[in-house]
């Protein structure tokens, strides 16, 4: 099949690799020359495990293409996917322009039949905004597909080449066999194609992603509880999670959830319930908890350094919002930088792989590391913010003797406390008992 991207950004350019690798003919079109210009020659924009091989042996064979002609690559292919970003409004909503600019293009160029397939997450009720664009212009039949993306950044080529299911919006036949054609390669396993009616595509995204984000501020008010109450949340979290009905996975307390997706997508429903007149109690919490949660390391750190805080040089291990990624978008590494910025700290910083970008966002406000224990090399205090692996065993030895004091606040509990307090470390985790 001929397929279009329009959006290539992290979702749009997985998408591209994704589908070509499957044998598709995929041209990626952006209106980001330079992204564009580096993917021509194989640099990635971002860091993904896996995407560049594919990137780069679908593009040898001739079945990956980039341009920046948004127009012509609209004009070549059956298939057009909108990827572009959908960032939060002033007032929290999806904010829809990139989305309905591709919509009005698609209509002005329909040179065929065309499927057209919302991929970027759009509030319920989006479809039929893009319709009217599209319809405004179009001289030939369009079908729309709401076809939200599930991918986990750090495991996106995976997450898309076996994906949990696959869920569908569409309203007539043609979208329907056209996706289900697209699709059949990557649910080979069993796994399920769930076709649904377009309102219901959309919101389930929102409700997925709301869901994972009110476990995350749900665990992370029961990790703050049971420092109050002298209680473990690791126990806490094996304990409920080996019930089935709870499972075990996002049950982790941390520094606050982060990235492009969590943040947004639940401003963006919280919106829309309370416009749709139904407001969304629980989430609004989750959210709010969530920006506490956020300054929660700060406050660790001030409660042992005292006024000490406003002179200290604070070490950081990790700033992309999670392992795996340099995304930093909404990461929690950016709060608790700008929190101690604001109080005279100065900041120096290790991550194995968003350093380019924290240098985009940061400029030389704070100071970089290529080695982490360089890091601690005067600091008076190591925060660990993002839980790569590289950090789960280091040497403790080096560390203690590398710090100038040996404070270590873990916002992701990689650490044994008592083993900690055994190699004299003041060491402070998250929901692990009374600090
Ligand atoms: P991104 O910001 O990485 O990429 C968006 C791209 O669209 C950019 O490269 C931008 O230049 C391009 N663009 C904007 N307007 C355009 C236009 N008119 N024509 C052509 N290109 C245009 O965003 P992303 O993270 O890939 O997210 C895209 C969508 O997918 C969003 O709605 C997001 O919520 C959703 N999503 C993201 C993820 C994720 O993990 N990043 C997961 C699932 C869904």
């Amino acid at each position: 099949m001929r397929i279009t991207i329009v959006g290539t950004g992290y979702v749009g350019l997985v998408v591209g690799a994704c589908m070509a690798e499957t044998g598709n003919d995929v041209v990626c079109a952006d209106l980001d020359q330079k992204k564009i210009d580096d993917l021509k020659r194989n640099i990635l924009p971002i860091y993904e495990p896996g995407l560049e091989t594919l990137v780069e042996r679908n593009q040898a064979q001739g079945r990956l293409t980039f341009t920046t002609d948004v127009v012509e690559a609209i004009k070549v292919s059956n298939v057009v996917f909108i990827a572009v970003g959908t960032p939060p409004d002033e007032d929290g909503s999806a904010d829809l322009r990139h989305v309905l600019d591709v919509a009005t293009l698609i209509g002005k160029h329909l040179t065929r039949e065309m499927v057209v397939v919302t991929k970027s997450t759009v509030p319920v009720g989006t479809a039929a905004k893009v319709s009217k664009a599209i319809g405004a212009h179009a001289r030939h039949p369009f079908h729309l597909c709401s076809n939200p993306e599930f991918l986990k950044e750090g495991a996106a080529v995976d997450d898309f080449m076996k994906p949990d299911r696959v869920v569908l919006g569409v309203d007539d036949d043609h979208a329907r066999s056209v996706m289900a054609e697209l699709y059949a390669p990557f649910v080979r396993t069993g796994k399920p194609i769930l076709f649904m009616d377009i309102r219901s595509a959309e919101m389930t995204k929102y409700a997925a992603n709301a869901m994972l984000a009110t476990r995350i501020s749900f665990m992370n008010e029961i990790a703050n509880l049971c420092e109050r109450v002298g209680a473990n949340v690791d126990l806490v979290r094996k304990g409920i999670g080996s019930d089935s009905r709870i499972g075990s996975s996002f049950l982790f307390p941390g520094p606050g959830y982060g990235g492009s997706c969590f943040p947004k997508d639940v401003q963006a429903l919280v919106r829309t319930a309370s416009e749709a007149g139904s407001p969304l109690r629980v989430l609004e919490a989750v959210e709010s908890a969530n920006e506490l949660q956020k300054r929660r390391l700060f406050e660790k750190l001030k409660r042992v350094l005292n006024s000490d805080i406003n002179s200290a040089r604070i070490a950081i291990w990790g700033l992309a919002f999670k392992p795996q990624t340099d995304d930093m978008r909404e990461a929690p590494a950016l709060t608790l930088i700008e929190q101690l910025l604001d109080a005279g700290a100065s900041v120096v910083a290790h991550d194995p792989v968003a350093i380019p970008e924290a240098k985009r966002r940061l400029g030389n406000s704070i100071e970089y590391v290529e080695q982490n224990y360089d890091a601690l090399i005067g600091a008076d205090a190591l925060v660990v913010v993002t839980d790569w692996n590289e950090y789960r065993h280091p040497n403790f030895e080096r560390m203690r003797e590398s710090l100038k004091r040996p404070i270590l606040v873990d916002g992701r509990n990689l650490y044994d406390p008592r083993k900690m307090a055994e190699l004299g470390f003041q060491y402070f985790s998250i929901g692990r008992g009374a600090e």
